[in-house]
């Protein structure tokens, strides 16, 4: 998704101009036809059924794509989220008589509803454990499924489902479920340029740097993980009407592999790969029938087909393709923004625009931060020093939040934040950049820009929608000098412009208070001076900075202020050239002699 015609920034409008509808024309005249050819050509039984289930799978694997292609968790229960629809549609229209969109309506429900719990319940903890957790919910479900005979019929299935009265025939149905494929294909699709695709790719590049950049981590997990059950409800609703019958070994955790398969086989990252991988691992086992004659050949081929395809493209058959294409694509480049960036620091409080009283981080016995207090004056550039392990960084993950502090009180322009997760805190006015930059790597600079434009709360952007959000991260840029690289992978962009691109990506939320920890580390002279002259032009605009640094040059010719940490504690406090002439300030930094 790297250079899509809606990342156009507002210097050179010309293909973003042209409404939705007309640029995705050619895609709805394409499914149009393939509903057409569905409905109309005379498939024999067999080849109907392989098309049935490639078309039903399709869509369950689609929400693979969004739960682990975008936002990066895995779902190992996929198959029971399909269950639930399937049974519902079952159940439904033959036990309990109820209209077939009815049913098809409650089970994409109840898949919602169970995978919108589950991951509440279990998102917190991410990696291996999301992985045993999903893995013990589909067991669970298979065991309802084959014991509760008074619902479900246990292991004899629902047979006699029943269909809409509009498709009744075995053709017009399939024709409905391409058409379902495509609009949900068609969604999925263009999922990632929406505020929530965005934020899903955000949490699975960079979780901490999602959080500080103003987006809400967990929910965000949340809603990717219930989107995908839901597709999965979906999916299972469409497949129990086109084969009239369910049991529960269709929806089992070897079928939960098969989707996961089928998404890692075709491409996690898009729909495309999805219904790829989903028709091949469905027609290679009808390709290998005529080995059936020997047993376990057919396996072991089938086998290795996978493991050949998963060893040489890692990123499945369609990222392959994908990345290939991407070579010849032209580039678009851009020119930068027109406007100059305007930072409108918001003023609620006082004088001081960050109030730190008593604030402590314990790890176990040792004390990173103890009790410090730090009074941040509006508009200056306040520097927090100290030697290497002093507490610099804990300190500033205490006040973006990504530590809980031990003990103390964060006041932000008269909030108080100490309790806020961090992306509260960057909606009520903080933005931080990374001692090791931490960027959303995926993503061109822009992309990145455009995540920091996009905090709650930010005032600078209008009602323009996705212009106004792409025209302030070209603003940012251009502020620090990559203007003219914005449509660039981050991979391609040197350290040094690294930083200046996380330093945009914060300056585009137009924070009250600005935290930078070590921006000066690993820059070369020249890209320090540069930063240097960056920080007098932030300055000048009113931005109040906190900034961590080690290197006294740069603090002593920047800073107005500065506060000096040995050991977690606060040494020295005051006028920039005062407390350099500390006698402690030069005994921590130089020894006592
Ligand atoms: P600075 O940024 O000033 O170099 P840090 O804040 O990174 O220092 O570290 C201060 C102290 O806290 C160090 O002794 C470090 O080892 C310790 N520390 C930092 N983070 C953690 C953590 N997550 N768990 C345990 N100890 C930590
Ligand atoms: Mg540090």
């Amino acid at each position: 998704m790297s250079v899509g015609s809606e990342n156009m920034p507002a210097a050179a409008p010309a293909v973003s101009t042209r409404p939705a509808f007309v640029r995705h024309a050619p895609y709805f005249i394409a499914a149009a036809i393939v509903v057409a050819l569905a409905a109309t050509m005379q498939f024999d039984g067999y080849v109907l059924n392989i098309l049935m289930q490639a078309t039903t799978f399709s869509i369950a694997v689609f929400g693979l794509s969004v739960v682990l292609g975008l936002c990066g968790q895995i779902n190992l229960a996929q198959a029971a989220f399909f269950g639930f629809g399937a049974y519902a549609v079952g159940i439904g229209t033959t036990d309990l008589q109820m209209n077939y969109w009815l049913c098809l309506g409650v089970g994409c429900l109840v898949a919602l509803a169970a995978g919108a719990f589950l991951g509440m319940s279990t998102l917190r903890l991410g990696g291996h454990y999301l992985a045993m957790v999903t893995i013990s919910f589909q067991q669970i479900v298979t065991l309802v499924m084959i014991n509760a005979i008074w619902l479900t019929h246990g292991p004899d299935g629902v047979s006699r489902i029943g269909r809409p009265a509009l498709f009744t025939t075995s053709q017009g149905y399939l024709a409905f479920c391409v058409a379902m494929l495509a609009i949900v294909g068609y969604l999925v699709w263009h999922l990632p340029d929406t505020k929530l695709g965005r934020a899903m790719r955000a949490v699975r590049d960079n979780e901490l740097a999602a959080g500080v950049n103003g987006i809400d981590v967990f929910r965000t997990k949340v809603y990717a993980f219930a989107i995908c059950a839901a597709l999965g409800g979906l999916a299972g609703g469409l497949f129990a009407g086109g084969f009239a019958y369910v049991s529960p070994d269709q929806f089992s955790f070897a079928e939960s592999i098969v989707f996961l398969t089928m998404s890692l086989l075709g491409g996690v990252a898009s729909p495309i790969g999805s219904a790829i991988g989903t028709g091949l691992l469905i027609l290679i086992p009808e390709w290998l029938r005529f080995l059936k004659s020997v047993p376990g050949l057919y396996l072991a081929i089938y086998g290795l087909f996978v493991i050949l395809i998963i060893r040489f493209m890692p990123d499945g058959i369609w990222g392959f393709v994908a990345a290939a294409l991407d070579k010849w694509r032209t580039k678009i480049k851009t020119s930068p923004a027109t406007k100059p960036l305007q930072l409108k620091p918001a003023a609620v409080g006082g004088g001081i625009v960050l109030e730190v009283q008593g604030l402590s981080k314990h790890f176990g016995g040792l004390k990173a931060v103890d009790n410090v207090d730090i009074a941040v004056r509006r508009g200056g550039v306040h520097a927090l020093i100290g030697p290497n392990g002093s507490g610099k960084t804990t300190t500033l993950n205490v006040l973006s939040g990504l530590y809980k502090a031990t003990s103390g009180r964060i006041v932000l322009d008269g909030v108080d934040i100490t309790t806020m997760p961090p992306h509260q805190r960057t909606a009520a006015g903080l933005g931080r950049t990374f001692q090791n930059i931490r960027l959303f790597r995926s993503m061109t600079a822009l992309e990145n820009v455009e995540i920091g434009a996009e905090r709650p709360g930010n005032t600078m952007i209008g009602a323009g929608g996705g212009a106004a959000l792409t025209e302030r991260a070209m603003e940012a840029l251009t502020f620090v000098g990559l203007g003219s690289r914005a449509n660039e992978p981050i991979t391609s962009f040197s350290y040094g412009h690294q930083r200046l691109i996380e330093i945009a990506r914060a300056l585009a939320s137009n924070p009250t208070l600005l935290l930078l920890d070590e921006p000066a580390a690993g820059l070369n002279s020249t890209e320090k001076l540069e930063l240097h002259e960056l920080l007098k032009r932030i300055a000048a605009q009113g931005l109040t900075i906190l900034i961590i640094d080690h290197d006294m040059t740069l603090v002593s010719e920047a800073a107005q202020h500065i506060t000096v940490l040995n050991f977690g504690r606060r040494i020295a406090d005051g006028e920039s050239m005062a407390v350099l002439r500390h006698p402690d300030v030069v005994s921590a930094y130089l020894g006592s002699e």
